[in-house]
């Protein structure tokens, strides 16, 4: 009797509410909470976690100023000054406005986003370049690719599913999402094609650009955790768009001719401060604007959310050369190292590098061709090393070229 007249009073320990005032009642070993109490404490813990993160993210900000940013920039990435210094700056500013603190003089100004379209070839380091500051950051970073983007209802991936891969690459904490940094490859892939696009359903295109612009606007998207199709029954995360910023990279094809042809219009029609003698005609990207974009067949609304444009230069021979041995964790130090493991030392002469420029400059892939002309030549030695007890190898050119030729990247030839 008395055991159950004793239940009946089970009080929460934090509130004081009786049982049957809570929807839940949690036993613990000496007390009890309600439903209400936990809300209330999740909220607390989260607001905790935030004002750390803030503080972090402002501790960085105070280390690394612009110059720094670069710096670092320049341990991995080689060449590409210009589109360094500008995601450097546009970086800076999206993390000053990440701990601005409420300012009453300025309240009706407010800093906005700088998402960033970079511009280049294939293999010129645009990733690269995206994945080091979110190395650099520390801040949750994802690589989306916008070909498989589709209109909702199409075959092919949401919009939102994005964000369900930055919230993985977060561990599935929602904060620190929000503060992340999304990399979408291959946005010149979505350009509308041609004027009539209205004949047949642009799938792929407009409908994809629009909803990138729902990602880009800064809205609060409800998103599939687990990725895949939205369905009624799975549970959604909001994730505020708000503080994440969009690097968005394309090789833009052909963007070269309507550079050239706005300029032309320039400088023939006005008396320009560029002449027509000093434009670079060998590097028309250098001087890409947003107009070059939207001409090329992105909406104006979505590249309004991408205010900087910036582009990479295509590399040349020694840029290539140097992205063999110089970068942080360059290709020759990376095989190096492997060999080490093993206990030989693994030495490349000077003329394997120039040969391996060479093909790569031949297959015109950038930087991407560097590592299967590598892993080609030394695949046999790989292979067959550790099981031996010698504990040196240089490669020659000689053997450089004798092993690439009996491979089957040698017959590898970009398009
Ligand atoms: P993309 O411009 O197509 O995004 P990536 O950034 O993916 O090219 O480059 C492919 C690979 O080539 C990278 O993993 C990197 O090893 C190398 N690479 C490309 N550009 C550079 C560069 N400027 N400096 C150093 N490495 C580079």
């Amino acid at each position: 009797m008395k055991a159950s007249k004793e239940k009946d009073h089970i009080k929460c320990s934090f509130c004081g509410r009786d049982k049957q005032d809570t929807a839940v009642l949690i036993a613990g070993i000496n007390g009890h909470i309600c439903d209400r109490c936990i809300a209330q404490a999740y909220q607390i813990v989260n607001e905790e976690f935030a004002n750390k993160q803030d503080k972090s993210l402002s501790k960085s900000l105070n280390v690394l100023k612009p110059i720094e940013i670069k710096n670092f920039l320049n341990e991995y990435v080689i060449g590409q000054d210009q589109a360094k210094k500008v995601l450097a700056v546009a970086v800076y500013n999206h993390f000053k406005r990440l701990v601005q603190k409420p300012d009453k003089e300025n309240a009706d100004v407010e800093v906005e986003k700088s998402n960033i379209i970079l511009v280049g070839r294939t293999g010129t380091g645009k990733t690269l370049l995206a994945r080091t500051i979110a190395k650099m950051l520390n801040v949750p970073f994802c690589i989306a690719d916008a070909t498989v983007l589709t209109e909702s209802g199409y075959v092919g991936e949401d919009v939102e599913s994005i964000l369900s891969r930055l919230l993985q690459a977060a561990d599935y904490d929602q904060a620190a999402a929000e503060k992340g940094i999304v990399f979408i490859d291959e946005v010149d892939k979505i350009a509308r094609k041609g004027d009539n696009a209205s004949i047949t359903r642009d799938v792929s295109g407009e409908g994809v650009q629009q909803g990138l612009l729902k990602l880009l606007e800064g809205s609060v998207v409800n998103v599939p955790p687990q990725g895949g199709r939205k369905h009624p029954e799975q549970k959604m995360v909001p994730i505020d768009t708000k503080n994440i910023l969009f690097l968005c990279g394309g090789a833009f094809d052909g963007i070269e001719k309507i550079i050239a042809k706005r300029m032309k219009k320039q400088t023939i029609g006005y008396a320009s401060h560029v002449g027509r003698e000093e434009i670079d005609e060998e590097n028309l990207l250098q001087y890409i604007s947003a107009q070059d974009i939207k001409n090329f067949g992105l909406i104006p609304e979505l590249i309004g959310r991408l205010p900087v444009v910036t582009h990479l230069n295509p590399l040349d021979a020694d840029a290539l050369k140097r992205i063999l041995t110089e970068p942080k964790n360059a290709l020759t130090k990376q095989y190096k190292k492997l060999f080490k493991m093993d206990g030989i030392e693994l030495e490349i002469e000077e003329g394997v590098l120039d040969f391996v420029v060479e093909k790569a400059m031949e297959f015109n892939l950038g930087a991407r061709g560097l590592r299967s002309i590598c892993e080609a030549i030394l695949i046999d030695a790989m292979f067959e090393l550790p099981s031996t007890n010698e504990r040196f190898i240089t490669i020659t050119r000689d053997y450089a070229e004798d092993k690439l030729s009996n491979s089957t990247i040698s017959k590898l030839k970009a398009a």
